[in-house]
């Protein structure tokens, strides 16, 4: 397969904004390797279409910044002060790239084209290389790229270099492809990629014919996306759907997913980032438990010993984030896991069994319950104790009094809700379902993408002063519905001013357009009917309630939760 034919399709799904019509144009990839190439170029060519080398659960990135593409494009004779003032210019170095090589009349003919395949191992040894010398040596690997490039292949060359492709390819749109083409639902397809996690894999094993393959099965160390909850208005109605479901304290801290194989163990965050390092005492309980393999979910929580209650959320990010000095950390910030679900033991995937059925088996691994209306007692003397492993608070009941005793118990030992779980309902990765609901006191808070940051006046003038936030639909586009400015410390826009300035996009004079990559939980007054933004929504009063550094904008609320937290509140009043 040539690289070149690649990045004319690529091209072409570039240039237009219509979902549709990129769906359509990576059918034509899919069906020029059926033609032409292996299944591994498609597995190569999704990696690339969004901006990858590696596959999604994995973290490793290229790591090339841009002045080492820079270097490397000077190196096969394109001006450095030209390149420059091309960048600025077009806003784009794969663009700036693209319009000087193709002065240079003389190179890429005299070489043999560059295929998919030697792009992308090329790449994926540049990824690699470590040690003295490493700078030159990858330096020559991306000019020897770049020299036997044409023009437009020098484009996409060095977006995917930089790992930002820019031609509005995601995962479900591939999914779409893939559905159409191969004429399996795209439900299936979503489940498998959320246990997964890799798109290159999947469509490798479609285009061979082997959806049953055991490489798409639920794997040790390759974390699986979570399932995910619906707010419910209110207990009753949650009951009413669900008749008895098991309630569970929704506790206020950070999701984790736990691997473990004999002494071998990871821990990974809601984003499926491998946290293990930065939590060495909870790695060392799991490997005290009596399983060989096991994968369990649960919730992490910093706990203050003196009252039991868990400590400020912002407390996990310390812990969570810290690369050195955690020995320390741990002496201050306490944790414990409440482990709420288990998907995987010794060979065995539970993620099809029933919820009432996972519950047990983890129940006996821990080897109790903690049914709060038989336990209770046990449960508030060890609230404070040292207990780093532990397993959720449960109340199974058809009664709506005695689950509202429940929730206001869990809100008196300072979490946040209870979770309301059906117990027939199998594990459904990746998605947010009605088998699995929360419910918390006030309106859900949400979770938003800055978009645009304006500069700060008066007080702030050093600073942004106000933040564009957006949130997505289900194709990953953003719509922003507001501005944020409250609820700010100064270090917190020292801190922003920092970010910020390192993700600018564009400068638009009072205000800058930048990548989306800050996620921050915004609370409001109330959502209203808007015209003023496309998406027919606007938060009053936004203020800031944290930062989510543990989230991405893959993971940010969409317009559908603001039209239902709309209708509830619509119901409320
Ligand atoms: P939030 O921002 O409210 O934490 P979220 O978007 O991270 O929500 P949801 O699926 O909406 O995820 O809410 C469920 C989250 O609540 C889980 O991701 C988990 O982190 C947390 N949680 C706390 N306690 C429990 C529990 N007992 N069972 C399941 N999830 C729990």
């Amino acid at each position: 397969m040539l690289w070149k034919d690649v990045c004319e399709i690529f091209n072409k799904i570039e240039k237009t904004t219509k979902r549709l019509e990129k769906r359509d144009y990576f059918i034509k990839l899919i069906d020029m390797v059926k033609e032409k190439g292996k299944p591994e170029d498609l597995k190569k060519i999704c990696y690339m279409a969004i901006g990858r080398v590696y596959p999604e659960y994995d973290e490793r990135e290229l790591g090339i910044g841009e002045k080492l593409l820079i270097n490397a494009v000077t190196s096969i004779g394109i001006n450095k002060d030209e390149l420059l003032e091309k960048i600025k210019e077009t806003g784009d170095i794969g663009l700036a790239i693209e319009q000087l090589k193709s002065k240079i009349k003389q190179a890429s003919l005299l070489f043999q084209p560059l295929t998919v395949d030697e792009v992308y191992e090329t790449l994926k040894r540049v990824g690699e290389i470590e040690g003295e010398g490493s700078q030159k040596k990858k330096l020559r690997l991306i000019s020897s790229l770049f020299l036997r490039a044409s023009p437009i292949e020098c484009r996409y060359l060095a977006r995917l270099i930089l790992e930002d492709m820019r031609i509005g390819m995601n995962v479900p749109t591939i999914l779409d492809s893939l559905s159409v083409y191969f004429n399996v639902p795209k439900e299936k397809l979503e489940k498998i990629y959320a246990i997964t996690n890799d798109i290159g894999l999947l469509s490798e094993k479609l285009l061979m014919g082997d959806l049953e393959n055991d490489e798409l099965k639920l794997k040790l160390f390759r974390p699986i996306k979570p399932m995910l909850a619906q707010l419910t208005p209110s207990i009753e109605e949650a009951l009413l759907e669900m008749g008895k479901a098991q309630f569970e304290t929704k506790y206020d801290g950070a999701r984790v997913q736990i691997h473990k194989d004999g002494d071998k163990v990871k821990i990974y965050s809601r984003r499926l980032e491998d946290v293990t390092n930065a939590l060495p005492e909870i790695v060392e309980a799991v490997k005290k438990i009596d399983v060989d393999k096991l994968i369990v979910e649960g919730e992490c929580v910093a706990i203050d010993k003196e009252t039991g209650k868990p400590r400020p959320f912002q407390d996990i990010l310390r812990r969570f984030r810290r690369k050195y000095d955690i020995g320390k950390m741990m002496k201050e910030i306490n944790l414990r896991v409440y482990l709420f679900d288990i998907l995987y033991k010794d060979g065995v995937s539970f993620i099809d069994e029933e919820f009432e059925k996972r519950r047990k088996v983890l129940e006996d691994i821990v080897g109790y319950e903690n049914d709060w209306r038989t336990e209770r007692e046990r449960i508030e003397e060890e609230l404070k104790s040292d207990k780093i492993i532990d397993i959720s608070y449960k109340l199974v009941t058809n009664n709506t009094e005695e689950a509202r005793e429940f929730y206001n118990w869990s809100l008196s030992i300072g979490h946040e809700g209870v979770m309301i779980k059906n117990l027939k309902a199998p594990y459904t990765p990746g998605s947010r379902v009605r088998t699995m609901y929360k419910f918390k006191p006030t309106l859900e808070s949400l979770d938003v993408v800055i978009t645009k940051a304006k500069r700060g006046m008066g007080k702030r003038k050093d600073w942004y002063g106000s933040f564009e936030i957006c949130v997505r639909d289900d194709e990953g586009n953003l719509y922003p519905v507001g501005h944020v400015g409250t609820g700010l410390t100064e270090s917190d826009l020292e801190m922003l001013k920092e970010e910020i300035d390192k993700i600018i996009i564009r400068d638009l004079g009072e205000e800058v357009e930048v990548e989306p990559k800050i996620v921050i939980e915004v609370a409001y007054e109330e959502i209203q009917k808007s015209d003023k933004y496309p998406c027919g929504y606007a938060l009053r009063f936004p203020r800031v309630v944290r930062f989510r550094f543990d989230k991405g904008k893959d993971d940010i609320n969409t317009i559908e939760d603001v039209e239902r937290i709309y209708e509830i509140q619509r119901g409320r009043k």
